[in-house]
């Protein structure tokens, strides 16, 4: 199936394109790497009359380190979160959980941010954030920019706190002392899917 007719967007900022969220409000949906928002509205499961594709504003992307935490843009790709160093050496339980994640195809489009924002309980980066005690930035036009406890941001399944005007920016990952110890482990019938049990 097809999607339904919608308005396409690609903002070259993310002024520009929280000004149109703005603009456009519930409206509006937000792509990134489309790869949970392309299958649901072709398979029509999701309408929406305005696509905001932000999948290349490169101020979303990238890994830097801070007092304590490290802060992962929203933009970065799962491959590249699992290919960095620094997460690596910092949030190992990051790296651990994203191979874990579908396909390598799906992890070179998908963002961590979208997978934060899309909220599937199955999905790994929403266990990693809220078990690390993760904090999500969040900047609109009218609100400027918040931070959310992992604990506040995930409100039920595929819900969030985010506001429709809000984009997510950025993850900051609590980097957690030498003296702690992670492990993952997941359960599926086919290696790629999603788990069906998973700690
Ligand atoms: C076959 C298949 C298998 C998969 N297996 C797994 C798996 O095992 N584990 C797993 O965790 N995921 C899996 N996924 C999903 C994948 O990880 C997605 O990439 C991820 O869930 C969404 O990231 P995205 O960048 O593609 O977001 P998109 O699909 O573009 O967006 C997802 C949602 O988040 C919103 N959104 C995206 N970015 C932002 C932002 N910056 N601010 C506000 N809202 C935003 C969108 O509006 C949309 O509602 C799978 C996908 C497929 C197709």
């Amino acid at each position: 199936m097809k999607p339904a007719p919608f308005e396409y967007h690609r903002p070259g900022s993310l002024d520009e394109a929280t000004a149109l969220l703005a603009e456009l409000g519930d409206e509006a949906k937000v792509l990134a790497g489309g790869q949970s928002l392309v299958p649901m509205l072709s398979l029509r499961l999701a309408y929406f009359d305005h696509v905001v594709d932000i999948s290349r504003l490169t101020e979303l992307r990238g890994v830097t380190a801070a007092d304590g935490y490290l802060r992962v843009g929203a933009g970065t790709t799962e491959t590249a979160v699992g290919a960095d160093l620094d997460v690596a050496r910092a949030v190992p339980l990051l790296t651990r959980a994203t191979p874990l994640i579908g396909h390598f195809q799906i992890r070179n489009r998908g963002t961590l941010g979208g997978s934060v924002a899309h909220a599937d309980p199955a999905g790994e980066y929403p266990v990693v954030a809220l078990t690390l005690d993760a904090e999500i930035e969040a900047v609109s036009a009218a609100g400027g920019h918040r931070v959310i406890p992992a604990a506040d941001f995930f409100t039920g399944l595929w819900s969030t706190a985010l506001e429709p005007d809000e984009l997510l920016v950025g993850v900051r990952f609590p980097v957690w002392g030498a003296r702690s110890g992670f492990a993952v482990e997941e359960f599926a019938r086919r290696s790629g899917d999603f788990a069906v049990a998973g700690a």
